[in-house]
C-alpha cells in the first residue's frame, strides 16, 4: 500500500481501491472504485476526498461479536450512521490523517515524490 495524501492510502496490486482510517474502528477501511463510462464514485479530491454512496464495515463470527461501521465520505468529513457499534455512531467527522502506528503496521510506502 501506498500514501496518495495524509488521508488516503491506494492499493498497490489488485482492484482499485482506497483506504481511510476510522476513528471509531482504529483501522483502516476501503472503498471500491466503480467507474460508469468516465464517471468515477471518487471526486480524487486528496484532501477533503467526496466518495458516492454508503459504505459499510461488519465483523464478528456470531451475533454477540458482531461489529457495524456503516458511513459516509462527503467533503472530507466522515458521517457516521446511528448503527455503527463504535461511539461515534450519528456523528460527523473529518477524515484523519493515517496514524503512524497504521502506517508501521499496514507497511505503507511514503507518497513518491512526482
Ligand atoms: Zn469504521
Amino acid at each position: 500500500m501506498q500514501l496518495i495524501s495524509k488521508k488516503l492510502v491506494s492499493r498497490l496490486h489488485g482492484s482499485k481501491a482506497i483506504g481511510h482510517y476510522c476513528l471509531g474502528c482504529d483501522d483502516l477501511h476501503f472503498i471500491l472504485l466503480t467507474y460508469k463510462g468516465k464517471h468515477c464514485n471518487f471526486d480524487f479530491n486528496l484532501e477533503n476526498p467526496t466518495f458516492e454512496g454508503a459504505f459499510q464495515q461488519v465483523w464478528g463470527e456470531t451475533p454477540e461479536e458482531r461489529r457495524l461501521c456503516r458511513y459516509k465520505i462527503v467533503q472530507g468529513s466522515i458521517r457516521y450512521f446511528s448503527a455503527c457499534s463504535h461511539e461515534y455512531a450519528g456523528s460527523s467527522l473529518n477524515l484523519l490523517e493515517v496514524p503512524q502506528t497504521i502506517i508501521e503496521d499496514y507497511e505503507i510506502s511514503p507518497s513518491e515524490k512526482p
